[in-house]
């Protein structure tokens, strides 16, 4: 077995000891005789498998009791449609944006409703986060909305913005998990969970329960209400039960090594690692501002594409994969989140700094 240090963005590296536990249960799960892809999800031993991922990422995140935690296919990208689908009262939509992915769910909103682009740093290539303190926030909006950690851009929020009393909306695809949340602060949370948790093909989503609106339009598809999901369990129809289970698994995890704020603490320690090194180096350079930095997605570059493409491919040849930018920035991105190890990071810090010095 040769694993490499897998810097991908999603989906992504995950931790040994859960790939280990699944490989063991993989053909008999605890004695049912059976694979927990061959299971009902009906059965006595599926509905434990899913109570549990639910209990233990409510005690992981201290999620309070008037919110529903659901589990929705359709990844991160189906809920650009469903928030405003389900929360549209006014049919207006404020978003903040910061990035691709906040980009997307804005155009995305704009089929329900009239959306205000309330700030945006699009005006130096999404390399910051703007002073939110005191947004242009409308009367009327149904909600607010962030993409807390743009994974593609590389920058997260060091604080939350002031919503004026509308409820915050945030994707947290690509930190879910790294660190403590204040679950209260926000209406929803939402996230695809191949990022920073499990396998693709699920969404989590976390809701305060008023939210969760019986008196929608009728004509929207019966997958996409929030009520379907909440009123059912998470299994209207057929769940991603392997990804519900393999997430279940990273929760237990989590909790094993001192839950998120043990978490964070890691991640910190990580990211320093690698934002020292971009610091002082001069062949490479990071490209997001310093205060808005991601714990999580770290992009820089070299002085010319030519040479983002050599390291790249000396980064491969040496066992570190998908260091590449993505295609929309290009340069170079380590996704470093919550499974892949401190020694990783050390380690890719000591070949770039070898590779800086012999070239
Ligand atoms: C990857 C990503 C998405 C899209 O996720 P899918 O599950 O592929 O739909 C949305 N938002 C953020 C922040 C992401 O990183």
């Amino acid at each position: 077995m040769a694993r490499v240090y897998n810097f991908s963005a999603g989906p992504a590296t995950m931790p040994l000891p859960v790939l280990e536990e699944i490989q063991a249960e993989l053909l008999d799960y605890k004695g049912s005789g059976m694979s927990v892809m061959e299971m009902s999800h009906r059965s006595k031993v599926y509905q434990q498998i899913i109570d549990e991922a639910e209990a233990d990422i409510r005690e992981l995140m201290n999620i309070p009791d008037n919110y529903k935690v659901l589990f929705v296919q359709g990844g991160a990208t189906l809920e650009f449609a469903m928030i405003p689908m389900n929360l549209k009262k006014n049919g207006v939509f404020d978003y903040i944006v910061t990035g691709a992915w906040s980009k997307k769910a804005a155009a995305e909103a704009k089929k329900y409703g009239k959306v205000n682009i309330i700030a945006s740093s699009e005006d130096k290539n999404y390399s910051y986060i703007p002073d939110c303190s005191d947004l242009p926030v409308d009367d009327d909006a149904d909600y607010v909305y962030i993409c807390e950690n743009e994974t593609i851009h590389g920058t997260t929020y060091s604080k939350l913005p002031n919503t004026k009393g509308k409820i915050l909306v945030s994707d947290q695809s690509s930190m879910f998990l790294s660190r403590p949340c204040n679950v209260s602060d926000y209406g929803v949370i939402y996230g695809g969970v191949q990022k920073n948790i499990g396998p693709a093909g699920l969404a989590i989503v976390i809701i305060r329960e008023d939210l969760i609106r019986e008196d929608v339009d009728p004509k929207i598809p019966i997958y996409c209400r929030f009520d379907t999901h909440a009123n059912n369990g998470s299994m209207y129809n057929t769940p991603n039960c392997w990804a519900i289970y393999v997430c279940g698994k990273v929760f237990k995890y989590l909790k094993s090594i001192g839950g998120l704020s043990a978490m964070a603490k890691l991640n910190e320690e990580k990211a320093k690692i690698l934002y020292d090194f971009l610091d002082q180096s001069k062949m490479f350079k990071g490209t997001v501002e310093k205060k808005d930095r991601s714990l999580m997605n770290v992009p820089f570059v070299t002085e010319s594409a030519e040479k983002d493409a050599e390291v790249v491919a000396a980064t491969k040849a040496a066992g570190f994969d998908n260091l590449k930018g993505h295609k929309s920035v290009g340069g170079l991105r380590a996704s470093i989140y919550n499974a892949m190890p401190k020694e990783g990071v050390q380690a890719l810090v000591d070949f770039l700094k070898d590779y800086e010095a012999k070239h």
